[in-house]
């Protein structure tokens, strides 16, 4: 617990413990539990962060989502107890109140505790909710920054984000529909100048293309819809606006998906550098290997 302190900054806290634990006895300093809320990434092992890894291979218990894929639960400490929670959506998942008192209560009884999440715990990832609880409780915690799904797919897509000829800005966004509709400033969201990345967009594409297209895009501006970006099982469609949709839904696509619009979705056709489909990895390989574990 010391060391840990150490790496998140808490050096005065660090000594105070250390001194604790030489003044007592030792066990009653090791009994602090403390909730490591971690960014797991896009699904491919390779891009955990040391700091993930790190903590994954000491916690006690793992408390992961649906997002988390086998691979990476794999490398997390062998003994550790595993709790799964599921994710919205999902007929078994936990309620986000009842996941955020767990973590809590895990804590309190002197746990390591890890909240594993996918890609990014402070991107549509509702990590904020956790800590606010934890905060609320005083349980000691520290965050762990993953590479969000945007980042992830886009760069194993061959699709820069941003690009000097044509976007100088990127939106993240939500596609989850809500009452079949979207709550969203799309003024500011449809400009041919900026990439927009589309989220949980899957179920609702026909009427994303068709907002997007009435808040001003032109049907034919390129787009791109990802599955499984960044594991063996990726594949990519690209279509524009006005394609997308039809072309998606041939393809008979699987969650989780990320859809990419913008000019730059044109640049894929020169640097798209990972295809696992051209090299026959994807019939070699069992897709993602826990697919109950995607959404
Ligand atoms: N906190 C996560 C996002 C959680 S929302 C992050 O920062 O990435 C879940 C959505 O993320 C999915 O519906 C999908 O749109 C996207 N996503 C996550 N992993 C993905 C992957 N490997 N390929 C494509 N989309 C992915």
């Amino acid at each position: 617990p010391v060391a840990e302190m150490v790496f998140s900054g808490r050096d005065v806290e660090a000594e105070q413990q250390l001194d604790a634990m030489i003044r007592d006895s030792a066990s009653h300093a090791i009994s602090r539990g403390e909730v490591y809320l971690v960014g797991a990434g896009p699904g491919n092992p390779d891009l955990l962060t040391f700091r993930a890894l790190r903590l994954m291979q000491q916690a006690d218990v793992i408390v992961y989502d649906r997002l988390v894929s086998q691979p990476i639960l794999d490398m997390c400490r062998r003994d550790a107890d595993r709790v799964y929670v599921g994710k919205e959506r999902d007929d078994h998942a936990v309620p986000q109140e009842e996941i955020n008192m767990m973590l809590v209560r895990l804590a309190k009884e002197g746990k390591r505790v890890l909240r594993l999440k996918g890609g990014d715990p402070f991107i549509f990832g509702r990590g904020g909710e956790e800590i606010e609880t934890l905060v609320e409780h005083g349980v000691p915690f520290q965050v762990v920054p993953g590479i969000t799904a945007a980042a992830g797919v886009a760069s194993y897509a061959g699709i820069p984000l941003t690009h000097r000829d044509y976007a100088q800005s990127v939106a993240f966004v939500t596609g989850h529909l809500k009452e079949n509709t979207f709550n969203m400033n799309w003024e500011g969201i449809a400009r041919k100048d900026q990439t927009i990345v589309i989220y949980m967009g899957l179920k609702g594409l026909p009427l994303l293309c068709e907002a997007l297209i009435k808040h001003g895009l032109t049907a034919d501006m390129p787009a791109a819809i990802i599955q499984h970006g960044t594991l063996p099982t990726q594949r990519v469609i690209t279509g524009d606006l006005a394609t997308l949709p039809a072309l998606a839904e041939q393809a008979g696509l699987k969650a989780p998906t990320l859809i990419i619009v913008g000019n730059v979705v044109k640049l894929r056709e020169k640097l798209g550098w990972y295809q696992p489909e051209q090299h026959g990895e994807q019939a070699s390989r069992t897709p993602l290997e826990a697919p109950d574990h995607l959404p």
